[in-house]
């Protein structure tokens, strides 16, 4: 057992800014997230881990992704220069794989052969359930309730994909319980189960595990960009939800003061609606999951209900270092509406032909308005964290097409 003295000062581990991060967490997992973190360290010098993570990124995710030059929506804005990461050609159609390959190579590292995960939507459950597949190991996926009944198909095909999927009866029966499940089944059960946290949120040390798995996108970017346009790119934008695309977007460049950052948040209905999940924006400090960060909650600190047309955005609150780069200012966090996401989503489909997921979307949308107030000899790089074939549907029955009975 820890004195309270200890236990204090393991709280200023993994702190972001003045205070943001830490380990808010029941005793029983501080021994856990130690060997995790022991681990983690680890495996940045372990060749053989190195080398297994390579081979998985580039034979089984489809790395390195393109840096592809959107030369249509370049001329039509007619300001600065946009380059797309196309994390959507990923294997699974988005950026998780790149994080839970990873994480799932440190479960193996730490001798689990079972991962337990939360998820909203259904994407990190199913990339969780991908990997669990494809290295033979256990996974159990812990879903709201009320997002398995929205999300009948992902839960389907987690389950293709040998996944058990739980559905969480406890609180509002969304993501944000799910995640509370889940960290409970992991008190109770850490022997053979390592916990594959879908974001950059969380207990230290998950938002720097899932910003090192997630920063082969700004590595690649650099290079690539280097090899094309021999220089750095003048902003960085990426969609922020947890915050995990972005701060891998952002991770190689936060050191080079001339590239602007901006992480693009969810408004919803507007940011001044209660229909919003722009944390940074309209949210307050406070402690939930495992960590201190800005979340969107009423004055009691009740964790408010989030809105966004994309699943994948209506998370109550934000990785802790993007928190702390807000609050230093090295990083801008925008809004952007359903609305201006839904019309990005159709402009980027007709101009360069691409089907960019809603939450990616989001991004898109603010590039429309910021290229052309630039240069044109300036550069803007922008992720498009997934694909939108998922969001077809959707955005139909947002314009009012019915297109399925
Ligand atoms: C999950 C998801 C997001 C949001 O998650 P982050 O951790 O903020 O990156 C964004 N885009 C897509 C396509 C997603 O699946």
């Amino acid at each position: 057992m820890k004195t309270a003295e200890e236990n204090k000062l393991s709280k200023k581990v993994g702190i972001y800014g003045k205070e943001f991060g830490g380990q808010y967490i029941p005793e029983t997992l501080m021994t856990e997230l130690e060997k995790v973190e022991k681990a983690f360290k680890e495996c940045k010098t372990d060749e053989k881990f190195q080398a297994q993570l390579h081979d998985l990124l580039i034979n089984y995710a489809n790395r390195p992704s393109l840096l592809y030059y959107a030369k249509n929506m370049t001329k039509d804005l007619g300001g600065a220069k946009i380059y797309l990461k196309r994390e959507d050609l990923n294997h699974t159609g988005a950026h998780k794989i790149n994080n839970v390959i990873g994480q799932a190579l440190l479960a193996k590292k730490l001798g689990k052969k079972r991962l337990i995960a939360e998820t909203g939507a259904g994407q990190h459950g199913v990339a969780t359930a991908t990997i669990a597949a494809l290295m033979g190991m256990e996974s159990e996926i812990f879903m709201g309730k009320k997002d398995t009944e929205r999300q009948r198909l992902n839960v389907y095909r987690m389950e293709l994909l040998g996944a058990k999927v739980h559905p969480v009866t406890t609180g509002s029966m969304v993501l944000k319980d799910a995640v509370n499940a889940t960290l409970q089944e992991w008190a109770s059960r850490s022997e053979d189960t390592y916990y594959v946290m879908g974001s950059a949120v969380g207990p230290y040390p998950f938002p720097a595990i899932v910003k090192y798995f997630q920063s082969v996108i700004s590595k690649e970017a650099k290079e690539q960009l280097q090899e094309k346009e021999h220089k750095l790119p003048d902003m960085v934008v990426a969609c922020v939800g947890g915050g995990s695309n972005a701060i891998g977007s952002f991770a190689n460049f936060i050191d080079d003061p001339s590239v602007q950052l901006v992480g693009v948040e969810a408004a919803g209905k507007g940011v001044d609606t209660d229909q919003t999940a722009a944390t940074i924006e309209r949210g307050s400090e406070g402690i939930f999951h495992g960590m201190k960060s800005l979340f969107l909650q009423n004055n009691d600190g009740q964790i408010d209900k989030v809105y966004s047309i994309s699943a994948g955005l209506d998370y109550p609150g934000v990785g802790p270092e993007h928190a702390a780069l807000a609050e230093m200012k090295r990083a801008q966090y925008v809004g952007i509406t359903d609305d201006e996401a839904v019309d990005a989503f159709e402009y980027i489909a007709k101009e360069e032909g691409i089907v960019a997921a809603i939450e990616s979307c989001h991004a898109v949308a603010y590039v429309r308005k910021i290229a052309p107030k630039m240069r044109k000899d300036q550069i803007i790089i922008c992720t498009l964290s997934g694909r939108g074939d998922k969001d077809v549907a959707s955005i139909a029955k947002y314009r009012g097409v019915q297109i399925d009975d």
